[in-house]
């Protein structure tokens, strides 16, 4: 089926905005990648079963995105549909020791409300620009601690749109990863927090945003860390110790202040990114027979 067909389909069910060839450059930290064929926002929980119902049955690929910060989309773009939540998606109920998470709500808003109503466990997710979705999915972790601490429970849709809810026992935890059922859309998180004094529990943020102002670098767009760290190990001090930093592609360069982090120096394209981090990981190799795993998600066409 044509993308504009594709596109006019999906146009007539309410609670959703089509775009046809929508620039992903724009909806990634990185400020990088082509055109998504569909992209579609998605404002309400009805209007997000019917589109991947709808999109089950003429059998189109299907992206979610999130907020963008932990993946790296190709120049060339995404066939099918790219979705989006929105609206009903970002609300928040607060429930006494816990909360009602829309998966597009952004993590940041979620733990300076929390600390706001001494609520602790969050403060360790100060400062990652991630969605509570996408941070569910990549079980998103710091200093410590990671989301799988405080989630209890998730809902989410099948790819066929059908309503799906997962206990804390069916979500399959890792190291910066949650196994959920194949093309899940995660809708809903649902977390558990712990009383605390809110001037605590502030306390304990800004100490985090301190650490992370003082390793991480910023003013440039980047994903956060691009390989995973090997057991025992920091992918950062094995990049370091291979003498990588300053290392360019094109305008992508892997940080001067921390070596798991790479830029866009302004201009950079997703093949350069990609070129690079395949540099870094052939250094890293030969040097330390370390195979570094990326973290980045490779989204889209890429070149062989
Ligand atoms: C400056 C910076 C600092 C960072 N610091 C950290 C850090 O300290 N710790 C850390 O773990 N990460 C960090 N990251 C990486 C990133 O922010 C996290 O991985 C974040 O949780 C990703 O959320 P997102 O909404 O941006 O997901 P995206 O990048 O949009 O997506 C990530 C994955 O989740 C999937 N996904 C997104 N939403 C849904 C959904 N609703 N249903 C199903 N699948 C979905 C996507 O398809 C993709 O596979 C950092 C990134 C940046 C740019």
């Amino acid at each position: 089926m044509s993308t504009d067909r594709l596109a006019a389909e999906l146009s007539g069910i309410p609670g959703l905005e089509v775009k046809a060839g929508e620039p992903l450059a724009r909806y990634t930290s990185f400020k990088v990648g082509g055109p998504a064929d569909c992209f579609v926002e998605a404002h309400t929980k009805t209007g997000l079963g019917a589109c991947l119902e709808l999109l089950a049955r003429r059998a189109a690929p299907v992206l979610l995105l999130g907020n963008g910060s932990n993946m790296l989309v190709s120049d060339r773009g995404v066939r099918g549909a790219v979705l989006r939540l929105r609206g009903e998606f970002r609300r928040v109920r607060w429930l006494g020791d816990g909360a009602r998470v829309g998966a597009a709500c952004a993590v940041s808003r979620l733990v300076r409300e929390a600390v706001r109503r001494g609520l602790g466990g969050l403060e360790f997710a100060e400062g990652i620009p991630g969605s509570v979705g996408g941070s569910l999915v990549m079980n998103a972790g710091a200093y410590g601690s990671e989301m799988e601490r405080v989630v209890t429970r998730v809902e989410a849709f099948t790819t066929a749109g059908a309503p799906l809810a997962l206990g804390r026992d069916e979500l399959h935890f890792a190291y910066r990863e949650t196994r959920l059922p194949a093309g899940a859309v995660v809708t809903r998180v649902d977390l558990a927090l712990t009383p605390d004094a809110p001037a605590v529990a502030e306390t304990r943020m800004r100490e985090i945003m301190a650490r992370r102002r003082a390793s991480q670098p910023s003013g440039r767009p980047n994903f956060g860390s691009v390989f995973r760290n090997p057991p025992g190990d920091h992918a950062g001090r094995l990049i370091e110790a291979a003498g990588l930093k300053g290392l360019r592609v094109g305008r992508a360069e892997v940080s001067r202040r921390h070596a798991n982090f790479i830029q866009n120096l302004g201009g950079a394209r997703a093949e350069d990114v990609w070129r690079l981090i395949e540099q870094v990981r052939g250094a890293v190799e030969s040097r330390f027979a370390v195979t570094l795993q990326p973290e980045v998600r490779f989204v889209g066409e890429w070149p062989r």
